[in-house]
Order: structure tokens, then C-alpha cells, then sequence
């Protein structure tokens, strides 16, 4: 499907309560949405054909509306379903899914009480991969753009309007030769990337910002869970610029990305991968369909 238009694929997308032709799925050029961003969503992935931490994600998508005040008129069960439907009428196994809630087209007034919220959920395939390339780990630029106060905007909703800034720093990391930027918060301290969160190790020990104006990402605490397991110390604390170069690795992580080493930040390199390699294989092991205990 490589090339393909992403507007012009074939398949079904769950639109409102219904299955629809994916060519199909419009919306109005006056939908509150594209002009305010009043828009969450989420992003998952299936493995084997089960969604890993679905509930987690729905429950997410919920709360991200909330918190811009709005609300999802569909349980998280029932986007739950809505998912896995999804996921079925495509014929997916290992897929991405991308549910996305948003404000109509009824009015355009910023105040949008009246104005009717749409969910849709699409589902394509995008298969994880792990391999020597993965190892090598990607560069990053430091960001001039920074995640804003807690005061400033509603950190802890996966909400559309939060990528603006995300955008600005990708495009501009590619433009210096870099595959993705490093967010520093309002105070300068590190955050995460573009739409990852970072970690890094030193002696044998892993650490890694405090989500105090950032995204806590679902697999962020998996991997907090998973190397407290394999007897890591983790610990969650301030951590400034000017310590990068202090450190022996460093790995990203989120639900699409996954965990993802990085070689690079603005000229301080990371080349262990021992735990980052361990941490990966942890990863990919957990997200696997869990067997009934009885087979
Ligand atoms: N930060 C940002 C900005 C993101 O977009 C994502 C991806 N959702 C993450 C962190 C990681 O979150 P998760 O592990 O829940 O996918």
C-alpha cells in the first residue's frame, strides 16, 4: 500500500456507530475541529489480532475529551468493541489504530456545547520490527519549541491542538539532517520526543523525566513495570540538558514507536544498547497475545 494516499486506500472505517467505506469517511470544510482543534485521539497497536492495553487506550481517549471538555458518547466498552469491529471488518492481525473524537459541523461559535462530537476509529496494517537497523538508533535535534505549562495548555489529553508544536520541532529537526526532535518543557528541562517518551541509563540505571507537563505514555509505565521486574532501578526525577552527555544509553517509547534507541542528541552520542536491546526484547515479548492459562 506504500504510495498510497492515505484518503484513497481500500477498507472500512467505523464512522458514528457504523462500518463505512474508508473512501467514504468525510467531513464538512466548517467542522469545529479543523478550525479550533478540538480533536483527541489515540494510537494502538494489534498484535496477533489482540489490541494491547485497548481498555487503557479507550479509557485515554475518554479522559483527553474530558479534559477538553467534551464528552464521548460511547462507553469505553463500547469503543472497545467499536475497536476489535474495526479491526475484524479489515482482515487485521498486526495493525495499527488510530480512534480519533472530535466537535461537528452544526455551529462554529468557539463556545460548542450544541455542537454534536463524532468518533472514528481506522485500523491499517503496520508491522512492528525488530532487527539490526532498529539497533542502530535514531538522531535527534534539540527543539527551540517547548511543551507548554500545565497553565497553558491541558498536558495530560492526547489532544490534536498539542501537536502543532510537535509538527514545528519535527519539520524542523528534518531540516538540520535529524530524524526527530527532543522537547525541552517551559523550564528547559528534558521532556520527550515529537510523539515518544525518552529514557536514558547511566551506570546500569534507568531514568527518565517526570510527566509533570508532558504525556505519561501507556507504554512508558509498561516499560517503568517491566525493567522494576527485571530488578532496574528506575527513577523518575528532573533531568537537564546539559546532563546528556553524562549518559551510556538512551531509548524512546510509544505505542507506535515502541521501544526505539537513540544514537544521537544534538551531538551527544549513545552508544550502549545493552539495556536498551533488553528492554526492547521485554517489549515485545509482554505485547504478545496472552495465552488462556488453561491451554
Ligand atoms: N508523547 C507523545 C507526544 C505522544 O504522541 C505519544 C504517543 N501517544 C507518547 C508520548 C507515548 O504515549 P503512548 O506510550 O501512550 O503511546
Amino acid at each position: 500500500m506504500a504510495g498510497v494516499p492515505l484518503d484513497q486506500r481500500d477498507g472500512w472505517i467505523w464512522f458514528d456507530g457504523e462500518m463505512i467505506p474508508w473512501k467514504d469517511t468525510k467531513v464538512h470544510v466548517l467542522t469545529h475541529a479543523l478550525h479550533y482543534a478540538s480533536s483527541v485521539f489515540e494510537g494502538q497497536r494489534a498484535y496477533g489480532g489482540e489490541i494491547y492495553k485497548l481498555r487503557e487506550h479507550s479509557e485515554r481517549l475518554r479522559r483527553s475529551a474530558e479534559l477538553l471538555d467534551f464528552e464521548i458518547p460511547y462507553s469505553a466498552e463500547e469503543i472497545d468493541q467499536a475497536c476489535r469491529d474495526t479491526l475484524a471488518k479489515n482482515n487485521l492481525v498486526d495493525a495499527y489504530m488510530r480512534p480519533v473524537a472530535f466537535r461537528g459541523s452544526a455551529e462554529l461559535g468557539l463556545g460548542a456545547h450544541n455542537n454534536p462530537v463524532h468518533l472514528a476509529i481506522a485500523a491499517w496494517e503496520w508491522p512492528s520490527f525488530l532487527g539490526a537497523d532498529k539497533l542502530k538508533g535514531t538522531r535527534l535535534a534539540l527543539s527551540e519549541w517547548r511543551r507548554p505549562a500545565p497553565t497553558s495548555a491541558p498536558f495530560a489529553s492526547k489532544a490534536a491542538g498539542l501537536y502543532m508544536i510537535c509538527t514545528l520541532s519535527k519539520h524542523a529537526a528534518e531540516e538540520r539532517g535529524f530524524a526527530d526532535a527532543m522537547m525541552l518543557d517551559y523550564r528547559g528541562q528534558i521532556a520527550e520526543a515529537t510523539g515518544a517518551n525518552v529514557f536514558f541509563i547511566k551506570d546500569g540505571e534507568i531514568h527518565t523525566p517526570t510527566p509533570d507537563c508532558f504525556l505519561d505514555g501507556i507504554t512508558r509505565r509498561t516499560v517503568i513495570g517491566l525493567a522494576r521486574d527485571m530488578g532496574y532501578k528506575v527513577t523518575e526525577r528532573v533531568i537537564m540538558p546539559d546532563e546528556l552527555g553524562d549518559f551510556d544509553e538512551c531509548f524512546l517509547t510509544g505505542s507506535a514507536a515502541e521501544v526505539v534507541p537513540v544514537a544521537e542528541i544534538e551531538g551527544n552520542i549513545f552508544e550502549g544498547r545493552e539495556i536498551c536491546k533488553k528492554m526492547m526484547e521485554a517489549y515485545s515479548a509482554e505485547v504478545q497475545p496472552k495465552k488462556e492459562a488453561a491451554e
